[in-house]
């Protein structure tokens, strides 16, 4: 019997799944934070108003 691992939800707009080194919180410039765009939930973040992207970069 498969049992499905505990795993991060991830959105559109995330560039890793949430705890993946290199990676951290962002505002989402889509909805810019708000986790909602025009009326509805934010598409790229799922309405979290944040997204998962690389950080310290090259
Ligand atoms: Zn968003």
């Amino acid at each position: 019997m498969d049992t499905e691992p505990a795993r991060p939800e991830t959105h559109p707009g995330d560039q890793a799944p949430p705890g993946t080194p290199g990676t951290g919180e962002n505002t989402c410039r889509a909805c810019k934070g708000t986790g909602v765009v025009d009326d509805k939930p934010c598409s790229e973040c799922g309405g979290t108003g944040v997204v998962i992207e690389g950080i310290g970069g090259a």
